[in-house]
């Protein structure tokens, strides 16, 4: 097929439904992972929408198509509405799951959830070890309750996911975060390297591991994926700045996910606000379906015709969608741009170099969300 075939292919703007809707409830969390991909400033308790506002969200996003709700924050759970907004989605037939950290949950609290329609669960932790779970966190005593609402989840037969973001203070943990995993009976675990975004990469330099590391987990990863399968499902994402090619992001620009923010604000990613010139659209202002299909910030980079090389040319456009916006304008000032993840990027060699960099010097002290003493559970 020649090239200029290929570019009259290049697909524009006819969007399909979205498979999921990140429901982001609020940004308040107790918790203040040094990583946390919320933004720097983060949106106040009075502007989140009410809880009529989310059900008839919920209802329209049902209505055009979604089928998988992920209540997010922050932390959701902070949210008193939360029970009313599970049993919307059940209703509704949405396959709801609770993302959460977990440390604000009683028993009562998840049996409630259960018995209103949440259909999973899945529980961030900062490490195997409880110290060092704890002073990442900069909450003194979070572990040991997220092992406690881990297993009244396994209680109430709600399947259990553990989601474990990797970085230079915890990847020597991995072998005990998998036995973790096990023991507490996840049926997936998550092992994410963190991914440069919001408060990630106001501390890049202290999160980023070195090469060598990434590699020794990626082998360690690949032999517990064969040795535990059938009995427990690993995910595991690599980190960009030591890969060759990028991600598919968010499986494309406005291709499958929805995200909205506590006070309304719809976005083709969760950091989507990094990026200068986007304006982006209020459940408030516009219906659901309209800002999906013709507002201007997802259309901005839907489909392919707003490429540049090498990406316009390249036989990967439409498996990795030219990578991730965010980073590239993060990087190279040009969301247009291909994603510095990749090699055929001009932009590559720096960005590897960065890390390898940053990761042979000392940790500097992580930038909390909020100064202070760490918060305690109870
Ligand atoms: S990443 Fe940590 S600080 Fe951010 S919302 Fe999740 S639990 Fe809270
Ligand atoms: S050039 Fe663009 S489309 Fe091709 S692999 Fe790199 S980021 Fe993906």
């Amino acid at each position: 097929m020649s090239t200029a075939t290929e570019l009259g292919r290049q697909t524009t703007t006819a969007p399909g439904a979205p498979l999921g809707l990140l429901a982001e409830l609020t940004h308040r969390c107790p918790l203040q992972c040094p990583y946390c991909s919320n933004p720097l400033n983060l949106e106040r308790a009075h502007d989140e929408l009410s809880t009529e506002a989310w059900c008839d969200v919920l209802a329209q996003a049902a209505e055009l198509g979604v089928l998988q709700l992920h209540l997010s924050g922050g932390e959701p759970t902070a949210r008193r509405d939360l029970p009313q907004i599970i049993e919307r989605a059940a209703s509704l037939g949405l396959y709801s799951n609770l993302i959460t950290a977990a440390v604000l949950l009683s028993r009562e609290r998840l049996e409630d959830f259960a018995a209103r329609g949440l259909d999973h669960v899945q529980i961030s932790i900062q490490d195997s070890d409880a110290a060092n779970a704890d002073r990442i966190a900069h909450y003194a005593g979070g572990h040991a309750k997220k092992l406690e609402v881990a297993r009244w989840t396994k209680a109430l037969n709600l399947p259990l996911t553990l989601n474990a973001p990797i970085h230079r203070h915890n990847i020597a943990s991995l072998p005990d975060i998998i036995k973790l995993a096990l023991d507490l009976g996840a049926e997936r675990l998550e092992v994410a390297h963190v991914q440069y975004y919001g408060w990630a990469l106001r501390n890049r330099q202290a999160l980023m591991p070195t090469r060598e590391q990434v590699l020794a987990s990626a082998e360690l990863i690949a032999e517990a994926r064969a040795r535990l399968k059938g009995v427990l499902i690993i995910d595991f994402v690599v980190p960009d700045y030591y890969a060759r090619r990028p991600k598919p992001c968010m499986g494309g620009w406005g291709r499958g996910i929805i995200t909205i923010t506590p006070s309304g604000r719809v976005l083709p990613c969760h950091a989507a606000q990094t990026i200068d010139g986007l304006a982006f659209e209020n459940v408030r202002d516009r219906s659901l379906r309209e800002i999906w299909s013709k507002s201007p910030a997802f259309q901005a980079f839907r489909g392919t015709a707003w490429m540049r090389e090498p990406c316009r040319s390249c036989e990967f456009r439409e498996l990795d969608w030219g990578g991730c916006r965010c980073q590239a304008f993060a990087v190279t000032g040009a969301a247009a741009n291909a994603d510095p993840a990749c090699d055929k990027s001009g932009f590559h060699a720096a960005f590897t170099q960065l890390a390898r960099t940053e990761s042979g010097r000392p940790a500097e002290a992580f930038t909390f969300r909020r100064p202070g003493p760490d918060r305690r559970v109870g």
